[in-house]
Order: structure tokens, then sequence, then C-alpha cells
């Protein structure tokens, strides 16, 4: 039939424009991403950093500065924190390896600098956790287990009620 195609398109394109919209308008629209999603950038929370050094050792790209010394009490203290971004795969292996929880990557993407010597994040100068910070690396809390309870005992047989005895005895 002549014009069967357009019509067919036109179906097509009439059932697209009713139908759920899949993809999202970035970059006027910022997309939805998933929690644990892991982004480019990381945030750390000084104040629970045991500058145990874990992080940098866990790294395999050798990404992390770290440098330490120790405060007036003796404390171990961590007196440089940088993330040579540029080797990073961003894998999350430092933020997994974090026994505080206090090393996280965020969903930061739009990253690009206009210089290189940008690229390194200094966390003890700004410890970005004003970004948004991704769950990736989050414990799940504990759940209990579930332990299905014992089957009750067999109950004894019940014993016949005394009156209905006597009944039978009278009888
Ligand atoms: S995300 Fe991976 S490569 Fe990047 S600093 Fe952490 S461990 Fe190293
Ligand atoms: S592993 Fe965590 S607690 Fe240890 S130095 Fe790194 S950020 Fe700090």
């Amino acid at each position: 039939m002549f014009g069967k195609g357009i019509l067919k398109g036109l179906a097509q394109t009439g059932k697209q424009v009713v139908s759920k919209r899949l993809t999202e308008k970035y970059p006027e629209e910022k997309p939805h991403l998933p929690e644990r999603w892991r982004g480019n950038t990381f945030a750390l929370e000084k104040d629970k950093c045991i500058s145990c050094g874990l992080c940098a050792m866990s790294c395999p790209n050798k990404v992390i500065r770290q440098k330490f010394d120790k405060d007036e009490d003796g404390k171990k203290i961590c007196t440089e924190f940088v993330m040579e971004r540029q080797y990073c795969l961003f894998c999350g292996l430092c933020v997994e390896a974090c026994p505080k929880g206090c090393l996280h990557l965020t969903h930061d993407f739009e990253t690009a600098v206009y210089s290189a010597a940008d690229v390194p994040q200094d966390l003890l100068a700004d410890n970005h956790l004003d970004a948004a910070i991704s769950k990736y690396g989050e414990k799940p809390p504990l759940v209990k287990p579930v332990i299905p309870p014992k089957p009750a005992a067999a109950a004894p047989a019940a014993a016949k009620p005394a009156a209905e005895d006597a009944k039978g005895g009278e009888a």
C-alpha cells in the first residue's frame, strides 16, 4: 500500500512521544546516580582519621601521598594527605581498606581542570565533604541471622475429663 512506511514510522514516533523517557537531558538535567556509584574525587573526615596509612598501602598505583608526625602527646598525626588523582584508577580499594570509614569517593564527575597542577587533591587543605558522597565502601548493617523456631514437642495425649470417666462408670 502506498504510504504504508510513512504510517508505520508515524505510529512508532507517536508511541515514543507518549512512552516513559529513558534518557536524561544532560547537562540541563543532572543524572540520577546510584548511591554506590564512584566518581573521581575524594572526601575525608579528618577528625575520624587515625593516620594508620592503610589507604595508601592498599593503593595499587601509589596515588596517596601521606606524611606522618607526632603531636605533643606522642599521638601519630597525618601532616600530608594528597590524592594524586592523575594516577588514580578509582578502584575504591583505599576506601574499602579504611578501618574508620572516613575516606570516601564522591559522585563528582565533571572534574576537568585547565592545569595539571589542579588535579591532585590535598585533603588536609580541603576535606571536600561538601560534595555528594558515594556510599561505596560503606559497611552494610549487621543483620541478625533468623533462627527458625524449634518444632514444638508433641503434646501428651489429653487425659479424659474426670466427669466423663465417672459417667462411664455409672453406665
Ligand atoms: S581509588 Fe584505587 S587507585 Fe585510586 S587512590 Fe584509591 S586505591 Fe588508589
Ligand atoms: S585508612 Fe582511613 S584512617 Fe587510615 S590513614 Fe587512611 S583515611 Fe586515615
